[in-house]
């Protein structure tokens, strides 16, 4: 410090000590005190982070333009439980299996690949939106269209609500499956009139979503929807470097018996090969081997890929980024620190938008936006609600419902609550016991209220700053 500032340490030294530090030349000093000597100087201190491997995975590498190239878009299908995603899915499947590969073992890996028109399609295997919103919570995007599948013959559901949210939240666009069209009592069009509360406006009236009729069942209707997917990808100009630096996202993990552990990944830039050193959240391994959907064997995996991979040290989770690093050491070292920063992390508190400190993120510049998730007993309680709560005028910042039903608070909307790191407001609602849990171990501030008026009131005062803390 006393060589950057061109004093002698014995001068700096003797100003710690009028501000109560006793230092020697070989003690360093901590940041408040050294501005203070500094702007004593006339000089400012500007603090710079010391780059270390740890930024490398956090890094979404800029990639040159130049270097891009087209790839396959990733699809995950959400919707009501019973509406018909896992037929979906497994109907898809199957339309793509060619000749050679008929009677062939199809592997659940998690996901999978279909071809359509000389392009590729990635599908997410897991239905509805958990998986989905869990893996964004984590930081990880991996979807870029949405299919919500909904039943033609009972239309808009709560979990069609719920996954219409979760999408949007995402900003991932989304097509419709109005499924089950083969039923004697299929009314597309109540599902196309019940959808635009939503703002999900069919093209044929006026609207841009595109709506495919579709019986998963039947295997009716599957091709357009695997040709709406090329039109809608088309238009986002997904694109990937096949030669950048291996990253992607852990889709699901275990721990096999035989194998050890096993993570699918999905590769989402660059070109994963076996014998690759990965690092995976807090795990790292040499890739021993890797197993397409197909069940086969395979040396390398591109952009949009999904592959099962064999060689870690330990069980990922879904959601955690991979990156493949040049030099084992350093990947071993990362993780070692990752360890010991996820435990500090436990141990200390938490970044997560809460009423309590609220106001401080907000003159930090942290919140422009309060993230609320509503539920009450009743329709009308919630729109009441939620009329009142996006009418709070505060300056620079203002409140949002990204979620709103009626019932219990469920499990999603903590889930959906982390990830748009929101508040859940219950009016008259109680926490099921598992999402309490959850909240609690995601730490989710989640409010309760009988009365309106207190509601608002106290959204209010946290946006002012004004909130007495709650102990
Ligand atoms: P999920 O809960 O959304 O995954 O729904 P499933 O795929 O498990 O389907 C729920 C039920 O609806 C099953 O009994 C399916 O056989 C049935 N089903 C799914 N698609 C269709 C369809 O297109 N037509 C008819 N008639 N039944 C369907």
């Amino acid at each position: 410090f006393a060589k950057l500032v061109k004093r002698e340490p014995s001068e700096i030294i003797k100003k710690l000590l009028f501000l109560g530090i006793m230092a020697t030349i070989n003690n360093e000093i901590e940041v408040d005190a050294m501005t203070l000597v500094a702007e004593d100087y006339g000089i400012e201190v500007e603090i710079k982070e010391p780059v270390d491997e740890e930024a490398v995975d956090m890094l979404v590498e800029e990639e040159n333009p130049e270097n891009l190239s087209e790839r396959s878009p990733i699809v995950t299908i959400m919707g009501h439980v019973d509406h018909g995603k896992t037929t979906l899915l497994d109907a898809i499947r199957s339309t793509n299996v060619t000749a050679s590969e008929a009677g062939g073992i199809t592997q659940h890996i998690g996901a999978y690949q279909v071809e359509i028109k000389g392009k590729k399609i990635t599908f997410l295997d897991t239905p509805g939106h958990a998986a989905f919103t869990t893996m964004r919570a984590r930081g990880a995007q991996v979807t870029d269209i949405t299919i919500l599948v909904v039943a033609a013959d009972d239309g808009v559901m709560p979990q069609t609500v719920e996954a219409i949210n979760h999408a949007k939240a995402a900003n991932v666009p989304i097509i419709v499956a109005v499924n089950k069209m083969d039923k004697e009592n299929a009314n597309p069009d109540r599902v196309k009139q019940e959808l635009t509360e939503y703002g999900l406006v069919a093209e044929e009236w006026g609207g841009d979503t595109i709506f495919v009729p579709v019986s998963a069942l039947k295997r009716d209707g599957l091709e357009d929807i695997l040709e709406m997917i090329l039109l809608v990808s088309e238009v986002q100009e997904l694109k990937a470097n096949t030669d950048g630096r291996p990253r992607g996202t852990v889709i699901e993990a275990e721990l096999d018996k035989g194998r050890g552990p096993v993570a699918t990944v999905l590769v989402q830039n660059g070109t994963l090969r076996v014998g690759d050193i990965v690092v995976a959240g807090t795990t790292y391994g040499k890739v021993r081997a890797m197993v397409n959907d197909r069940g086969r064997r395979i040396k390398e995996a591109g952009p949009a890929m999904p592959v099962e991979i064999l060689g870690l040290s330990d069980v990922p989770s879904a959601g955690d980024l991979f990156v493949v690093y040049d030099d084992e050491r350093k990947a071993s070292k990362l993780v070692d620190k990752r360890v010991s920063k996820v435990r500090q992390e436990a141990i200390g508190s938490n970044s997560r938008v809460t009423l309590d400190d609220l106001f401080k993120q907000i003159k930090e510049g942290e919140i422009k936006e309060l993230n609320v998730i509503l539920k009450a007993d009743v329709q009308g309680s919630v729109e009441a609600l939620r009329g009142s709560l996006e009418k709070i005028e505060v300056e620079g910042v203002r409140v949002r419902v990204v979620h709103q039903g009626v019932g219990a608070i469920n499990e999603s909307d903590i889930i959906l609550a982390t990830a748009s790191n929101a508040i859940v407001i219950g009016f008259n609602v109680r926490p099921q016991p598992q999402a309490e849990k959850m909240a609690d171990s995601e730490k989710v501030d989640v409010r309760l209220y009988r009365v309106i008026y207190n509601a608002i009131e106290e959204v209010e005062a946290a946006l002012k700053g004004m909130l007495d803390p709650e102990f």
